[in-house]
């Protein structure tokens, strides 16, 4: 935990909040601060500064708040990841939170499992839960937008192209002859696929849409490496 993220209801009043559970034991557990230390903090989808702790008992944990810095600059990603197994889910979205990606399709591609639909992590709580922990870790304070998209066909033919229009639209395919690009200045709208990789008519069906079909080289990755991977690579 690089910052402690807060939340609206986290205050008391204007400059000052109050803090307990999780955020409280890495305090003391972690950090081993004290009352008068000086801790990073962030609010949510907001400022971020310093908080400087007034009191700390085994309950509770009290800062005075500034908010006075901007979040780091967003990654101009679009993520299209196909739904991956929950495990992989996780990881991938506490990695892409990292990494500063701010807007995640979940898509369901022709090898993506229809049970992993039903899985507790897609609650918007359980996502919410991976991207603050991305957001600790990174020191941000912007949660990343995720839409789930159950039909790749409805999606990718009626709502792939609005979505990447003016951007970079590469597809990542550990087949294709094309390595992946590095340094990209523009937006970019990357396609991410699931465990078996896309099938042929998916690749077809995103070059259509003007998708170049990209590659780190033969290895294929597990998804949760080759998103932070690809970031990387291309900015
Ligand atoms: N066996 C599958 C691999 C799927 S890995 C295949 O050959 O396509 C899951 C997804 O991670 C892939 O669909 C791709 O989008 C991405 N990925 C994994 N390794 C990659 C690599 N070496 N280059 C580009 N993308 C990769």
């Amino acid at each position: 935990m690089n910052l402690i993220l807060l939340f609206e209801a986290d205050f008391v009043s204007p400059q000052r909040v109050r803090l307990a559970g999780r955020r409280l034991q890495h305090v003391v557990s972690v950090h081993r601060a004290c009352a008068g230390d000086e801790l990073r903090v962030g609010l949510v989808n907001a400022q971020m500064g310093t908080g400087v702790i007034t009191s700390l008992t085994s309950e509770a944990l009290e800062m005075e708040v500034l908010l006075n810095q901007p979040p780091p600059p967003p990654l101009p990603v679009t993520l299209l990841l196909a739904l991956p197994r929950p495990k992989s889910l996780k990881r991938v979205l506490q990695a892409a939170t990292v990494m500063g990606a701010k807007r995640i399709v979940l898509m369901a591609t022709w090898r993506v499992e229809k049970s992993f639909w039903d899985s507790p992590v897609l609650h918007p709580d359980a996502l919410r839960e991976q991207m603050v922990l991305g957001l600790e870790q990174a020191r941000d304070t912007v949660l990343p937008e995720i839409t789930l998209r159950r039909r790749f066909k409805p999606f990718a033919e009626d709502e792939v192209p609005d979505l990447a229009r003016g951007t970079c639209g590469l597809l990542a395919h550990p087949p294709a002859s094309q390595p992946c690009p590095r340094g990209v200045r523009g937006p970019v709208t990357l396609a991410v696929g699931p465990e078996g990789g896309f099938i042929p008519y998916e690749v077809e069906l995103l070059q259509a849409h003007g998708f170049e079909a990209v590659s780190l080289g033969v290895r294929s990755l597990r998804v949760e490496h080759a998103v932070p991977a690809l970031l990387a690579s291309l900015f």
